[in-house]
Formats: structure tokens, C-alpha cells, sequence
């Protein structure tokens, strides 16, 4: 049985006050509900520290990493560096990186095998633009973005990891992809994913919010959600988290 998992990227939002004041809320939410969902927390690498020490049951995550291990590439960060300050989870190749900061699928895919490599467990990021829908190519898209993984021979490639399907359409714009849209993609990435795609989390992203979350969360293949906006209300994201239970 695959644990469901809700993940929070808080994006580039907050300030250190408000991740002590909003970690506070969600660990006392978290505690008294009965929630037995994995959570985890992306805030900005600033804020790693901060709430790496009030995680409470949560776990630490970030939102981007270095394909490299260390050297002289000013402003980044390794896998390593993220391990040493608590990190157990990095999200890779979400689509504002691939769109704003020009990853490519063989980029996205080298930050997939660092994250490995050091014993973070990535939540590769998979989706099609709405142009791509609209043009019958969503399958397609999703499908050479998980070859790009898949075409450096990994050892157990997808072994501890975690897969995000967040279609482009959907983010950051209240349009949510219905469930059955949802589960269509999800259930052709789990077949992807091969022998390893029945143990793999795969979860769904895109204007996830209380009201929408349970009719996701009830479809076969969707095994939690990686939440944006929502994510930074304590009380909504609760609810999200409860709602994958
Ligand atoms: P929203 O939940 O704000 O649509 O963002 C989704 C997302 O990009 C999570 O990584």
C-alpha cells in the first residue's frame, strides 16, 4: 500500500516570521487531527533552518537543487548541503524552473540523479502547458520528460522517489484538472515507471485546495497533492493534509 503524502511548495513567499508563525499552526493542526498523511514542507532555502528546527511531524524539503556536487557555481546548492542542514526531500523540474529558468529535460534530469545520488528523495515534476493539452500531446509531453530520466540508467531509478503530475494549465490559476483528467496521466505515469511505478507516490499539482482535494484523493492512482498557494494558510492546508488520509 503506497502512503499518501502532501507536499507544500511554498514557493518564493513569506518572510521568517511568518514560516515560525505558520509551522507553529500547522504542527499544532497536525497534532490534533488525525492525520496520518506524510507531509512535507519546501519553504525558500532561506527559511530551511527555521523551519527545519519546528518541523514537528513534518519533513524538510526544497524546492530546487544543483545537479552538481560542489565547485565554483555561485549561487547554488548541492544535494549535500541540503542533506547536512536536514533536508530529505527536493522537488526537481517544477514547472516554473523549466519555464522561467530554462531547464531542460536533460537538466531536470541530472538534478534528479544528484538528489539520488546523495539520498534525497527528489519529486520529479512532470506536465504539459495548455497549448499541449489543447493539441492532443499531453501523453507525449509527460511521457519524454520521464525518459529523460529514464535514459541515464540509474540503478533502481525510481526507487525512493516521487513523482508530481502538475499540468502547467492548472497552476497558480484556480483551474484545477478534474480527477478523471488527474487520474488518465497518472495512471499512464505509473505505467512509465515500470516494475517500480506500484510502490511510487505520484502526486497531483495544480489549484489543490480543501474544497477540491478529497475527489483527487479518491481516484486510484492519485496518492496525495503538492500544493501551492494553498500551502501558505494554515488552516486550509490542514485540511488538505487530512483530506488524503
Ligand atoms: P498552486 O497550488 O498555487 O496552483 O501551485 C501548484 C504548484 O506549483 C505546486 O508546486
Amino acid at each position: 500500500m503506497r502512503k499518501t503524502l502532501v507536499a507544500a511548495n511554498w514557493k518564493m513567499h513569506g518572510s521568517k516570521a511568518f514560516a515560525e508563525q505558520l509551522l507553529a499552526e500547522l504542527n499544532s493542526g497536525l497534532k490534533s487531527g488525525e492525520c496520518s498523511t506524510q507531509v512535507v514542507i519546501c519553504p525558500p532555502y532561506p527559511y530551511l533552518g527555521v523551519v527545519g528546527e519546528a518541523i514537528g511531524k513534518a519533513m524538510l524539503g526544497a524546492q530546487n537543487l544543483s545537479e552538481q556536487p560542489s565547485g565554483a557555481y555561485t549561487g547554488e546548492v548541492s544535494a549535500e548541503m541540503l542533506l547536512d542542514c536536514g533536508v530529505r526531500y527536493a522537488i526537481v523540474g517544477h514547472s516554473e524552473r523549466r519555464s522561467l529558468y530554462g531547464e531542460c529535460n536533460e537538466l531536470v534530469a541530472a538534478k534528479y540523479a544528484a538528489a539520488k545520488a546523495a539520498g534525497l528523495i527528489p519529486i520529479l515534476c512532470v506536465g504539459e502547458s495548455l497549448e499541449e493539452r489543447e493539441a492532443g500531446k499531453t501523453l507525449e509531453v509527460v511521457a519524454e520528460q520521464i525518459q529523460a530520466v529514464i535514459a541515464l540508467g540509474l540503478p533502481n531509478t525510481w526507487q525512493g522517489a516521487v513523482v508530481a503530475y502538475e499540468p502547467v494549465w492548472a497552476i497558480g490559476t484556480g483551474k484545477t484538472a478534474t480527477p478523471e483528467q488527474a487520474q488518465e496521466v497518472h495512471q499512464f505515469i505509473r505505467q512509465q515507471l515500470g516494475e517500480a511505478g506500484a510502490e511510487t507516490q505520484i502526486l497531483y499539482g495544480g489549484s489543490v485546495k480543501a474544497a477540491n482535494a478529497a475527489e483527487l484523493f479518491a481516484k486510484a492512482d492519485i496518492d496525495g497533492a503538492l500544493v501551492g498557494g494553498a500551502s501558505l494558510k494554515a488552516d486550509e492546508f490542514i485540511k488538505i493534509c487530512c483530506a488524503a488520509n
